[in-house]
């Protein structure tokens, strides 16, 4: 199944997609309410829908049941635009140089423990949404990446279990400007204004869960630019793994349903300019599509 936010009369609503159907699952759960007499759930966040997932399945089975062929006419989504499907609330922890052909083209050793910097949610764009390219910057680079979301609270686990804290996947453009981030290293200053500007953090279009990726350490992860293919990996070149990953960060705080580990770039980085049309494809997830626009050219 999948994950998505959408806009419903003004407001951000969670939808999930079951059998190729979109379905809005707060419509589903008033009319089930309004039907058997009793409170149904309701899912005002991203972070509600997956602590309550279990009941979103079992609403889905009463709406099949109860409504039989006209069920997917009365709870289909109609779909604009999808939203990033986090709350403002929940933490993006990204990793840096991830992948051994990444680390070297940054000049940068291979690290021997993960390493960590975060990204505000509040930062976030969707599918479709404009990056802009700030008037002070001088090198905007995507960065194409694996992102895992959490399901479960998860604090001081085990690798062994890691993986049963994760709700599914997505994908995230870590969008980040190069020069600045170089000339902080090189100062030894922290990794902050270069990868925290305004929509430098593109995420979508949805999240799938993950009983429907066998395996994430296997995963080709492709980013076009106005359709040409310009880099390209496998997630199963991640120095750390995502078991590992999880567990590492446990130890430093604890994670929350809906949280986002970006599990970092694979080699390639590339500039993009004004104009520019990028897409992020990932096995068996999606493709995230955003445009890159000067900031004096919003409107
Ligand atoms: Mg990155």
């Amino acid at each position: 199944m999948k994950l998505f936010v959408f806009e419903s009369s003004g407001f951000l609503n969670v939808g999930v997609t079951v059998d190729g159907l979109q379905i809005n699952i707060n419509s589903l759960a008033e009319a089930m309410e309004h039907i058997e007499g009793k409170e149904a759930p309701y899912f005002d966040s991203v972070s509600s829908a997956i602590e309550q997932f279990d009941s979103i399945v079992k609403l889905i089975e009463w709406g099949k049941e109860t409504f039989k062929d006209v069920f997917s006419t009365l709870f289909r989504v109609k779909r604009g635009k999808y939203y990033p499907p986090i709350d403002e609330s929940s933490m993006v922890i990204c990793l840096g140089k991830n992948y051994v052909e990444h680390a070297k083209e940054t000049g940068g050793e291979i690290p021997e423990e993960p390493i960590l910097f975060g990204k505000y949610a509040r930062l976030a764009i969707g599918d479709t949404d404009t990056i802009i390219y700030p008037s002070w910057a001088t090198r905007v680079d995507p960065e194409p990446e694996l992102a895992v979301v959490i399901g479960r609270l998860c604090k001081d686990v085990e690798k062994e279990n890691a993986m049963e804290y994760v709700f599914g996947y997505t994908i995230v453009n870590d969008v980040t400007e190069r020069n600045i981030e170089n000339k902080d290293v090189k100062k030894g200053l922290p990794w902050f204004r270069s990868k925290n500007f305004d929509t430098s953090l593109a995420i979508g279009p949805y999240i799938v869960t993950k009983d429907e990726i066998n395996d994430p350490h296997n995963l080709f992860i492709e980013l076009y630019v106005n359709g040409n293919l310009k880099q390209s990996g496998n997630t199963k070149d991640m120095i750390f793994k995502i078991d590992e990953t999880i567990s590492y960060i446990s130890r430093y705080l604890t994670l929350l349903p809906g949280d986002i580990i970006s599990t970092g770039t694979v080699p390639g980085i590339l500039p993009v300019k004004a104009g520019d049309e990028i897409s992020i494809k990932i096995d068996r997830i999606g493709t995230l599509t955003n445009k890159v626009k000067h900031d004096v050219d919003i409107g």
